[in-house]
C-alpha cells in the first residue's frame, strides 16, 4: 500500500505560513485584507544589496555549484560580523549557509537529536520549532515561559521538565512571537543551567538587530564562552535586512558538529543560490543605516500597535523589547461574540476577525499558547492604524 511516512504526514502547514497564504488569496481576489500575519519587513531590499545581486547574475562564475557549506567570502563576512555584532570570535569553518535560517533550525535538530532525545523549548515558540525537533526523531518538551514576565523562562522552570533524556536547549532571543529579549543576566543564569547539565544550546539569533534602545542584544556563546563548545548559532539576513525572500541562514558550530552539518548538507540540498549568497556579502560588509532606519520605523509602529491595542477592552497587550510582533492577551475577549459568531479560543478569534474585520492574525495555539493572538508590525502605518480600528470595531 502506498503511504505517505507517518513522521511526515503528522506535520501540517506552517501556521504563521499559511495566514500569510491565506491573506495573499484573499487580497488576489479584491478582500481589501490588512494582514498583521507573517513577520517579514515591507521594505525593500536595500539598493547596494541588489546591485550585488545583479552583478552575481551577470558572472559566469555564479552560474553553477558552489561549494555546499557557502562561498567563502560570505562564510568570512558572517565570521567578521559575528565578532563585531556579537562579541564572538568565530572561524569561517566553523559557518555552514543554509537555504534562510529556517534551515539552519532543520539542520540543527538532525545532527544533534538521536531518536527519543528531548528538546526543551520555550514556551510560547516559534511554530517551526516542535516540528523539526519531531522530524528529526526528537521530542520537544515545551517549557511555559512567565506570563507576567514576558512569557521568559528560567533555570527554575527548566529543571522541572529536565529528564535523562534532555539533550538540547533551544533558545531563541529575541523571541518570536513576544517580542521579549533576554537580559545578560538572565541569559548567563540560562548558560550556567545548560552547562551544570551538559545540554547541547541551540540560539536562535535572527532579531539580534531588532533590539529597541535602550535595550541591547547579547549573544549567550559570548556571555558564558565555556558554552561555546556546546553551542550552535543560529542566523540570517531575513529580517535585519529586508531580505527574507533570498533566503539566506547560517548555522555556526563547534568544529566537529560544524564539519557534520556540511555533509548533511552536502546530500540534502548543496549550495544556496549564488545570487542571494553575494547579496548576502554585500548586506553583511555594508552600512548599517539601512537596517536602523527600518529599526526606527519598526519601534514607531511598536508604540503606535501597542498603544491601540491597549484602548480596546479585553485586550492585555504587553510591549515587546525587540523584534516586530506583539502578542496580547486575549482572555477578555473570548466568550463574545465577533461578526455574528461566538468565539471561545483565539483561534476562532481570528478566523472570525479575518471573515468579519478582514485583518490576518495568527492564533496563540500555533506557539503553544492559547487565549493570545500574535500581530506582525511590519506593515505600513497607514495600515497599522486601519487594521486596529477595524479589529476594534469587530470587537465592540
Ligand atoms: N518567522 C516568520 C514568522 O514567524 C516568517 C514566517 C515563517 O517562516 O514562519 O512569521
Amino acid at each position: 500500500m502506498t503511504r505517505i511516512a507517518r513522521a511526515v504526514a503528522a506535520i501540517h502547514e506552517s501556521p504563521t505560513l499559511a495566514v500569510d497564504r491565506r491573506a495573499r488569496e484573499l487580497a488576489q481576489r479584491g478582500v481589501p485584507v490588512i494582514s498583521f500575519g507573517a513577520g517579514e519587513p515591507d521594505f525593500p531590499t536595500p539598493p547596494h544589496v541588489v546591485a550585488a545581486a545583479l552583478a552575481a547574475c551577470q558572472d559566469p562564475r555564479d552560474h553553477h555549484y558552489s561549494a555546499a557549506v557557502g562561498l567563502r567570502e560570505l562564510r568570512q563576512a558572517i565570521a567578521r560580523k559575528t565578532e563585531r555584532d556579537s562579541g564572538l570570535a568565530v572561524d569561517a569553518e566553523q559557518v555552514l549557509v543554509t537555504n534562510g535560517s529556517k534551515q539552519a533550525v532543520a539542520h540543527a535538530m538532525t545532527t544533534l537529536l538521536d531518536p527519543g532525545d528531548e528538546v526543551l523549548i520555550p514556551s510560547p515558540y516559534w511554530v517551526t520549532y516542535p516540528e523539526t525537533v519531531r522530524l528529526a526523531g526528537g521530542i520537544p518538551v515545551a517549557v511555559a515561559g512567565d506570563p507576567a514576565h514576558g512569557h521568559r523562562v528560567d533555570p527554575e522552570r527548566l529543571t522541572r521538565a529536565l529528564t535523562p533524556r534532555t539533550r538540547v536547549l533551544l533558545l531563541n532571543s529575541p523571541v518570536n512571537p513576544t517580542g521579549t529579549a533576554y537580559t545578560e543576566d538572565e541569559l548567563r543564569a540560562l548558560g550556567a543551567f545548560a552547562l551544570a547539565h551538559d545540554l547541547w544550546v541551540v540560539c536562535d539569533e535572527i532579531y539580534e538587530h531588532l533590539v529597541y534602545p535602550p535595550g541591547r542584544f547579547h549573544s549567550l556563546p559570548a556571555l558564558v564562552p565555556e558554552l561555546q563548545a556546546h553551542s550552535l548559532v543560529l542566523n540570517g539576513v531575513a529580517k535585519s535586512y529586508a531580505m527574507t525572500g533570498w533566503r539566506v541562514g547560517w548555522l555556526i558550530a563547534p568544529p566537529a558538529a560544524a564539519r557534520a552539518t556540511a555533509n548533511l548538507q552536502s546530500h540534502v540540498c548543496g549550495n544556496v543560490a549564488n545570487v542571494s549568497q553575494r547579496a548576502a556579502v554585500a548586506a553583511l560588509n555594508g552600512p548599517m543605516e539601512p537596517l536602523l532606519a527600518m529599526r526606527a520605523a519598526f519601534d514607531r509602529r511598536r508604540h503606535r500597535l501597542v498603544e491601540g491595542l491597549r484602548s480596546i477592552p479585553g485586550i492585555d497587550c504587553p510591549e515587546p523589547d525587540a523584534a516586530f510582533y506583539v502578542f496580547p492577551s486575549v482572555s477578555g475577549v473570548l466568550g463574545r461574540t465577533v461578526g455574528g459568531r461566538p468565539v471561545k479560543t483565539a483561534l476562532e478569534l481570528a478566523e472570525a476577525l479575518l471573515e468579519a474585520a478582514q485583518v490576518a492574525v495568527v492564533p496563540g495555539e500555533a506557539f503553544g499558547c492559547p487565549e493570545h493572538l500574535r500581530l506582525a508590525f511590519a506593515l505600513a502605518d497607514q495600515d497599522l492604524e486601519e487594521g486596529v480600528e477595524r479589529i476594534r470595531t469587530a470587537l465592540t
